[in-house]
């Protein structure tokens, strides 16, 4: 048959996982974490499979809407209704899939800043939109807005922000936030701020959530994931807020993508989100390792910037190889047995900055083996 994605592979994530399985290497290729979530909310999850075994509603269970918008309220301050502004969906990955194709008509612009998560241009390209991608480079990743300006057209629909940024960890700043406003202020632009790892923040910084700026706030659609912030990638359980308006459209999708996502998962993380702590934490949780592995690479050629939030670190090898990074990546996983991803997979031209991405939400004795091993380079 003829593709609607002739330009999609097998996303590197599978691939490069697969590839660990199948070498024996240590998996620091795939983000998600080696060790589990926390007993209480695995019990949570037990008490809760008696009896709440159906759909849940297609909005989400009431309880983890309500707890969501008061944990939304305690951390920005901004108040979404938990009725009709947040709806809970199979991850973030749905999130972010059905804000896109809510928004996106055929023939319309959507501004994307390189490195760009992967799921994001397969969901633009499928709505018929165009994506207008803004290349981003080492080592600070930081945002030319004058370039975001010159590529604004009539046909700019939506622009698409992730903070903390995959793969390369940087944090936007309030100056971001106040450049993306003076922007869009004028303008019918709808924005999707993937802000999944807004609870990994290192040195000191905040997460700037679009929430909370009023201009951002009016047409954003925040996409969550519980998976990063309580360790449980494998629930595939997300939200979207978004105001009033933004919300009764995306829902028109969203009950047709999935329809709902597990119950007793959501019921279970209306009582679990109660608790500030975990969250609160895990900032300094991941910093510790970040700072573990890159300890762990002290004698090896790798030069690095620390990431500023998320839990993958990049490492370049420019002193080590000129190697192009995805023959690198799938060569140490052979050879020394670490896995990584190559950064050229998320630049639409395949940019080869020679930069491998270690994801660190990994046990310590990993990260040590693994730093052991790279330093050997
Ligand atoms: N956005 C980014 C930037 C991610 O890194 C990920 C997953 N790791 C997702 C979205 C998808 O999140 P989920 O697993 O909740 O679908
Ligand atoms: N977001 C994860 C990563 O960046 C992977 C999620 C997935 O495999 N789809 O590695």
């Amino acid at each position: 048959m003829q593709s609607k994605l002739p330009n999609v592979g097998t996303t590197i994530f599978t691939v490069m996982s697969k590839l660990a399985l199948d070498t024996g290497a240590l998996n620091l290729s795939q983000g998600f974490p080696s060790f589990d979530c926390s007993p209480e909310l695995t019990a949570l999850v037990g008490h809760y499979l008696n009896g709440h075994n159906q759909y849940a509603p297609m909005s989400g269970v009431p309880k983890l809407r309500e707890a969501l918008a008061q944990k939304t309220a305690d951390c920005y301050g901004i108040a979404y209704h938990p009725d009709d502004e947040v709806t809970i969906v199979s991850g973030a990955t749905e999130a972010i899939f059905s804000a896109v194709t809510t928004v996106i008509r055929p023939g319309d612009e959507v501004i994307l800043f390189e490195p760009v998560y992967d799921s994001y241009v397969p969901a633009i390209e499928l709505a018929g939109g165009i994506p207008v991608y803004i290349p981003l480079s080492p080592p600070d990743f930081s945002v030319d807005w004058a370039e975001v300006r010159s590529r604004i057209t009539d046909k700019t629909r939506l622009i698409m922000v992730n903070t903390p940024q995959n793969p390369n960890g940087r944090v936007w700043t309030r100056a971001d936030l106040e450049e993306l406003a003076a922007i869009v202020q004028d303008k019918d632009i709808f924005l999707v701020s993937d802000e999944v790892y807004e609870h990994i923040l290192f040195d000191g910084r905040v997460h700037h959530s679009l929430m909370t700026h009023p201009v951002l706030q009016a047409r954003t659609f925040v996409c969550g994931s519980f998976g990063k912030t309580y360790h449980v990638t494998g629930w595939k359980i997300g939200y979207c807020l978004a105001p009033r308006e933004l919300t009764r459209e995306f829902r028109k999708v969203h009950q047709y993508v999935t329809f709902s996502t597990i119950t007793p998962v959501q019921y279970a993380l209306a009582d679990f989100l109660k608790h500030p702590e975990p969250y609160q934490s895990l900032s300094a949780f991941y910093e510790a390792k970040r700072d573990l592995f890159l300890s762990a690479i002290q004698g090896s050629r790798f030069t690095y910037t620390p990431a500023e939030g998320s839990f993958f670190q990049l490492l370049s090898y420019r002193q080590i190889t000129d190697e192009y990074d995805y023959d690198l990546a799938i060569r140490l996983t052979h050879e020394i047995g670490v896995a990584s991803v190559p950064v050229s997979v998320f630049y639409h031209d395949q940019t080869d900055h020679k930069l491998l991405r270690f994801c660190f939400a990994k046990d310590d004795e990993t990260l040590l083996r693994a730093g052991e091993k790279l330093s050997k380079l």
